[in-house]
């Protein structure tokens, strides 16, 4: 297991894990000193008490990110708890700082219940200029998001549901476009009923995908109107529940525009693929594996078959990266109040857009021999594209402000060229 011993002596090396924090005023002097803390300290501090906004000045709150988890739904490692889910917030961090340049506290919460865990991180409200919700499981993800968007004055995201929404919807915009086929029309099939296919389903439907075209199967079929009455089905799975007679995934995918797999690796075969309608679109993102892999879905038929997974060995990878660095860059920097609908939207629309345009030879390279154009085998950015931070960040900061939700206004034209240079 070379890249398991490798992880550990990446993480071992000294100083431990992953990050530090770095102070960014001079401390040379003693009036260096007075200035930093007592007596100087207490000048910024009466300033804040007097207006709360003068936080976003004086501190580093503007840029300063916390990424919460109680270790309830780690990556594919299931219910690991609070301290074994630490390398998992220290890395998220580091992606936040690599890609967007974003602080991060990573903050595990020994805590399982949802009023309690709110209790925790809504007090933590003025460390912070937002919350990412990490790696919480199925439903209670839903009811804690809610509570503390309802309770926040700063954006409260969880990114296992917004990320892969986000990502495969920009996804989905373009390969619609390829395919010919309007969004509205798609005959959606999910398979997955947990955090992100939930999540995924809601945002195709803002995007303009039919709520009724939508078929969601979890491990024991499809969500069907009498199954939602009888069996013990949670108010999120209800959401979707379709009044047909039921049947398993086999069944729902029969004529489908769409599959779009957020369960587990290996459930899909060729035969169920080739029963799908022309020209599909598969979006195959259980990670490590696969529902199908890219090679077999491509071989079951001869037209043209749109793939993606969360893989990079593959075309069109899935990849949260793409998302919430840029969502936050912007969120942050009009001093946001929430991250809503309009900046979801903004962020997938911004991505669709990209992947339409020219690759810089030098992205091109960073992924080998990949041609890189518009169409089939490539429908969204990849994530080493430096273009993605000024592409996308603007758009977000631009919907916060169109949307009411920013506290500050600023000049978007000048803001995109400042993360250009
Ligand atoms: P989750 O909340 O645990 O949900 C998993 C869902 O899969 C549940 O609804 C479960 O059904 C369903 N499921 C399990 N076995 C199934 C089967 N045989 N047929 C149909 N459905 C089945 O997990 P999650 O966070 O949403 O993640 C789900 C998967 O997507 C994971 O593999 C994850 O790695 C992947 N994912 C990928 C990306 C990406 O590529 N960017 C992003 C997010 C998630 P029950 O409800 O009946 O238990
Ligand atoms: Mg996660």
């Amino acid at each position: 297991m070379g890249l398991d011993d490798d992880a550990r002596e990446y993480h071992r090396a000294d100083p431990p894990g992953k990050i530090e924090i770095e102070t960014t005023k001079p401390t040379n002097t003693q009036r260096d000193l007075s200035l930093a803390y007592s007596p100087g300290v207490a000048a910024p501090c009466r300033d804040i008490a007097e207006d709360a906004g003068a936080a976003f000045e004086y501190t580093a709150k503007g840029n300063l990110v916390a990424v919460v988890s109680n270790g309830s739904a780690v990556l594919g490692l299931g219910d690991i708890g609070a301290q074994a889910s630490k390398p998992v917030m220290e890395g998220k961090g580091v992606l936040f700082k690599r890609f967007a340049d974003i602080d991060v506290f990573d903050i595990e919460l020994d805590i399982e219940a949802v009023d309690p865990f709110c209790d925790a991180v809504a007090a933590m409200e003025p460390t912070f200029g937002g919350i990412n919700l990490e790696d919480i499981s199925a439903p209670a993800c839903f009811e804690i998001e809610e509570q503390l968007r309802e309770r926040m004055d700063i954006p409260v995201f969880h990114d296992d549901q917004h990320g892969t929404a986000i990502i495969s919807g920009a996804a989905l915009i373009n390969a619609a476009d390829i395919v010919d086929k309007e969004l509205s029309d798609l005959q959606i099939v999910f398979s997955g009923a947990g955090a992100s296919a939930i999540a995924t389903a809601r945002f195709y439907v803002s995007l303009g995908a039919k709520r009724d075209n939508i078929t969601m199967c979890d491990s024991s079929g499809i969500i069907t109107e009498k199954r939602a009455e009888t069996d013990g089905i949670n108010e999120y799975k209800r959401e979707f529940a379709r009044d047909v007679d039921g049947g398993d995934l086999a069944d729902a995918l029969e004529g489908a525009d769409v599959f779009v797999g957020l369960s587990i690796g290996g459930i899909v075969s060729q035969e169920m693929v080739r029963s799908m309608a022309e020209n599909p679109i598969i979006f195959a993102m259980a990670n490590p594996d696969p529902e199908i892999t890219y090679p077999d879905a491509k071989a079951a038929r001869d037209d043209t078959v749109i793939m993606a997974t969360g893989r990079s060995d593959y075309p069109n990878m899935v990849n949260n990266v793409l998302g919430f660095p840029f969502l936050f860059r912007g969120a942050l920097d009009v001093r946001a109040r929430e991250i809503n609908e309009e900046m979801k939207a903004a962020a997938a629309a911004a991505l669709a857009e990209l992947a339409r345009k020219d690759v810089p030879d030098a992205v091109v390279k960073a992924y080998g021999d990949d041609p890189l154009q518009f169409g089939p085998d490539y429908v969204i950015p990849k994530p080493l594209d430096p273009r993605v931070l000024f592409e996308i960040a603007p758009k977000v900061a631009e919907a916060a402000m169109d949307s009411g939700v920013a506290r500050t206004e600023i000049d978007i034209e000048r803001y995109r060229e400042r993360l250009e240079a």
